[in-house]
């Protein structure tokens, strides 16, 4: 339940949904992606064919599924989702695969997350638009071959890295999502305002977009809980100082780190004078397990130069220090 968690959480997938942009044109940021996929579907639609398969990589909400129904409404299309976990067998893979329409869209989150034999089915519908259904078990078992129609496969994997080569090659456009930058999460956040009909001053937007960490999906959970303050405190307009105060209150300071991230920040540099140390130490020392430390709080302060991780430990950098506001220790001459 942190606020700055860039996973969805289900109660807000409504609120998700609505707030969607419908069309590429309506997509911000991700310049490169957008002008590739344009063409894509461009060419695509010219040829009166279904659109290549489309595999996008990059971490959680930063826009993949929306770019899913984007092709989808692009290429006139109807789309169906699933997600690597849910088809554990080769048999749900087949039972989706041979309900598809002709020009479907399936998107495919977490695809790196499929069974093996379900993996292997889906080379073959990529490449040939065939599977081969088992029917019976043992030596009896045979393969009946199923055509299917024409689709277009959107993989969304966290890392591309993680696919196998033969999975990853038979995608025709692979397309690499990145965090985004502060304008863009800015004109995140004044789109999404409109949409909810929330007055947002253009400071308050950037107050909002700083704390975001390049996340789309966080900078708008983010202005639903400022909207949420500004209607009970003030007069429901968000400005810089309101969007500043609500977050104090939910504890997301100026660059984004919450409670959890600032503990395990303040511990390295306050216990450890900035390390190195080892990460059972130091979860210990904040009262986490090491996998929340390492998985959830880390990622994110690695990424944004806080905190480095070496061969001997966790090390805070020079930004760590000045951004706590603590004075590293004189280094003792050797
Ligand atoms: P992912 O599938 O990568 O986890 P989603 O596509 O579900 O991310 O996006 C999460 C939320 O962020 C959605 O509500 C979506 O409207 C919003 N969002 C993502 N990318 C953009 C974008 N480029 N422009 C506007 N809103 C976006």
């Amino acid at each position: 339940d942190r606020l700055v968690d860039a996973q969805v959480e289900d109660e807000e997938q409504a609120v998700e949904a609505a707030l969607r942009p419908k069309q590429l044109g309506e997509f911000i940021g991700q310049p490169k992606v957008r002008e590739q996929l344009d063409l894509v579907l461009r060419a695509a639609r010219a040829r009166g064919g279904t659109a290549d398969h489309v595999l996008l990589s990059g971490a959680p909400g930063l826009g993949k599924t929306t770019l899913s129904m984007i092709i989808a409404a692009e290429m006139g299309a109807p789309i169906r989702i699933t997600s690597g976990p849910a088809i554990q067998h080769a048999g749900d893979l087949a039972s989706i695969l041979s309900s598809l329409q002709e020009g479907e869209v399936l998107f495919l989150d977490e695809i790196h997350r499929m069974s093996r034999p379900a993996e292997e089915m889906l080379y073959m519908a990529m490449e040939d638009f065939r599977v081969d259904v088992i029917v019976g078990k043992g030596p009896g078992a045979t393969a009946i071959p199923l055509e299917l129609p024409p689709f277009t496969l959107v993989g969304a994997t966290t890392r591309a890295g993680l696919l196998p080569p033969p999975l990853r090659d038979r995608f025709g456009f692979t397309a690499h999502m990145e965090f985004y930058e502060p304008a863009e999460l800015e004109q995140v956040v004044r789109r999404s305002a409109q949409l909810l009909e929330v007055h947002t001053d253009p400071e308050g937007a950037v107050e909002i977009a700083g704390r975001s960490r390049g996340t789309p999906r966080i900078a708008n959970r983010l202005l639903r809980r400022v909207r949420d303050y500004a209607q009970v405190k003030a007069d429901g307009v968000i400005t810089r100082q309101i969007a500043s105060a609500a977050l104090e209150v939910y504890e997301v300071d100026e660059r984004g780190l919450d409670r959890l991230d600032r503990a395990v920040l303040g511990s390295l540099l306050k216990l450890f004078g900035g390390g190195p140390v080892g990460l059972s130490t130091l979860a210990v020392a904040v009262g986490e397990e090491r996998e929340t430390v390492e998985e959830v709080a880390e990622p994110f302060l690695v990424r944004e130069g806080l905190l480095a991780r070496t061969p001997r430990g966790r090390v805070a950098t020079p930004a760590a220090w000045a951004h706590l506001g603590l004075t590293p220790p004189q280094q003792t001459p050797q």
